[in-house]
C-alpha cells in the first residue's frame, strides 16, 4: 500500500525502521530481526540504505522480505549524492519489479572523505525525487528536520528545501529525531506558515545504551533537554536501567504527540525488536495494537 494512502486512511500509525546488513553472511540474521520486527504489525517499515550505495542489493532484499516475505508494507530508502542516473533508474526498476512502492528519497550525508565522486545528476534530494516522479508509480518520502539541517543557514533557508521538496513530487515527510516535543510543534508551526501541507511523521529515537548517546551528542544541533540528560547521567552506565528509562522516555513522547494531535510517528527502531516491542506494548490501548 503506498504510504500517503496508509497516513490518509489510518487515524493512527506507528512505523519502525531497519538497517541492511553489511555482508552477505549477515543476510539470514536480518531476515530474522524482520520477521521478529514484522510480529509486531507495524504500519509500515523502513530500510535504510548507505550514502555511497554499496549495500543497495542487501538494502532492496531486505525491503522484499519486509514486504513479500512477511506482509508488511515496506519503504525503500534511496539516496543520491554518489550516484548516477543508470544506477538510479536500475535501482527503481528492481524496487518496482518486486511491488515496493514507497521510496523515502534523500539526498545521503556529503562524504567526509576526499575522493569519493559525487553524483553528476542529483545535488539534493529533490533531484532525486523528480526522477522518482518522473519514473511513475511511486510514493514518495522526504526527509526533514525541526532542529534545522545543520548545513542550511536559517529556517528559512530549510523551509525552501521542503518547499521544493513538496514541488518535486513528495507525498510526505519523516522528521530527524528529537527530544523535545515541543521542537517539533514549533516546526509543524512553521509549516504551517509557510503553506507546506504534506503530512510529516514524527521520528522518535529510543535511546537506550551509551553508544548511542555518544553518537547523538556528536551531532550537531540535536538539542539535549534536561530532563533527557539527567537519565543519561543516572543510568547510562547502567546498561539494564538505561534500556528501560529509554523505552519509557521514547513512549511518554510519543504520549504527548498522540495527544496533541500529531497521529504519525516513526520509531528508530535500530533493528532491535525486543525495543519496539517494549514501546509498543506500553502503547496497546492508545494505538489499538496487541
Ligand atoms: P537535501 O534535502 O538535499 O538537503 C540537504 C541540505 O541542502 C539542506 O541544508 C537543504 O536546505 C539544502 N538544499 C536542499 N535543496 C537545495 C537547493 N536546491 N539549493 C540549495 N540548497 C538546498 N542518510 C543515509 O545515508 N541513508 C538513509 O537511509 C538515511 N535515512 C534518513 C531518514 C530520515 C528520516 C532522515 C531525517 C535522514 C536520513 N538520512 C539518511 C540522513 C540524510 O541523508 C542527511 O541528513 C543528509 O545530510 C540530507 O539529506 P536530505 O535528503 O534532507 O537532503
Amino acid at each position: 500500500m503506498k504510504i500517503s494512502k496508509l497516513l490518509h486512511d489510518k487515524e493512527v500509525t506507528v512505523s519502525c525502521e531497519l538497517f541492511p546488513p553489511k555482508q552477505g553472511t549477515e543476510l539470514e540474521k536480518a531476515k530474522t530481526v524482520v520477521r521478529d520486527m514484522a510480529a509486531l504489525k507495524p504500519d509500515f517499515m523502513s530500510v535504510t540504505y548507505g550514502a555511497g550505495g554499496t549495500n543497495s542489493l542487501f538494502a532492496a532484499e531486505i525491503a522484499d522480505e519486509i514486504q513479500n516475505g512477511n506482509g508488511v508494507t515496506a519503504l525503500a530508502h534511496l539516496t543520491c549524492i554518489a550516484a548516477e542516473r543508470p544506477q538510479v533508474l536500475e535501482t527503481l526498476g528492481r524496487l518496482r519489479q518486486m511491488g515496493i512502492e514507497n521510496i523515502l528519497a534523500l539526498r545521503g550525508d556529503l562524504p567526509a572523505a576526499e575522493g569519493i565522486s559525487l553524483s553528476s545528476c542529483y545535488h539534493h534530494a529533490s533531484d532525486l525525487m523528480k526522477e522518482i516522479r518522473d519514473f511513475g508509480g511511486f510514493c514518495i518520502g522526504g526527509a526533514c528536520y525541526p532542529e534545522c539541517h545543520p548545513e542550511s543557514k536559517s529556517f528559512d533557508e530549510d523551509l525552501d528545501s521542503l518547499k521544493r521538496k513538496e514541488e518535486s513530487g513528495c507525498d510526505f515527510l519523516t522528521t530527524q529525531m528529537f527530544f523535545d516535543n515541543d521542537i517539533l510543534y514549533n516546526f509543524l508551526y512553521r509549516l504551517l506558515r509557510a503553506e507546506i501541507r504534506i503530512p510529516v511523521i514524527a521520528g522518535i529515537m529510543p535511546v537506550t545504551n551509551a553508544k548511542q548517546i555518544r553518537r547523538i551528542t556528536t551531532l550537531s544541533g540535536t538539542l539535549l533537554p534536561r530532563r533527557f540528560r539527567m537519565i543519561v547521567d543516572r543510568f547510562a552506565d547502567d546498561p539494564a536501567s538505561m534500556k528501560e528509562a529509554g523505552i519509557a522516555y521514547a513512549t511518554e513522547q510519543i504520549i504527548d504527540l498522540l495527544a496533541n494531535g500529531v497521529n504519525h510517528v516513526h520509531i528508530y527502531t535500530m533493528n532491535r525488536p525486543d525495543i519496539a516491542g517494549s514501546i509498543l506494548k506500553n502503547l496497546s490501548c492508545i494505538i489499538g495494537k496487541s
